[in-house]
């Protein structure tokens, strides 16, 4: 099992039943070490907040990370703790920016509550 190329490997894991692409980039960058990122809601969130235009489909967004990060698997395991940390200290449901580092760069903490503009960055 999961043989090839990490194209192949996601393929091999998005055929088995149950298994959807934010598992199968788990399982890849997590249990096998290979460089792919993960999304998930915590990272949508947080996009959407920050204002980032980063497409609402899982490739899209997947995307928009991989087109600007170093590709590196510490840098995508140590980029998606930090956005599950910042989610689950701040960026809850109802966000508590206060305290949160990202305040400075966010669309929403600028606008208050109000919907927040799209930022290409
Ligand atoms: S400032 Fe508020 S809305 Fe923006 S990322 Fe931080 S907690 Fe979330």
């Amino acid at each position: 099992m999961l043989e090839g190329s990490l194209e192949a490997k996601r393929a091999e894991l998005l055929a088995l039943d149950g298994v959807g692409e934010e598992t199968a980039d788990s399982i890849l960058l997590y249990g096998a070490g290979l460089p792919i990122f993960v999304v998930d809601a915590y990272t949508r969130r947080i996009c959407e907040r920050l204002g980032f235009n980063a497409g609402e489909k899982y490739a899209e967004v997947q995307s928009f990370f991989m087109e600007r990060l170093p590709r590196g698997v510490n840098i995508y395991q140590g980029l998606h703790a930090l956005i599950v940390e910042v989610s689950k200290r701040h960026c809850k449901k109802e966000p508590a920016c206060d305290g949160c580092h990202l305040a400075p760069k966010c669309a929403r903490a600028r606008r208050g509550k109000g919907h927040s503009a799209k930022v290409n960055i």
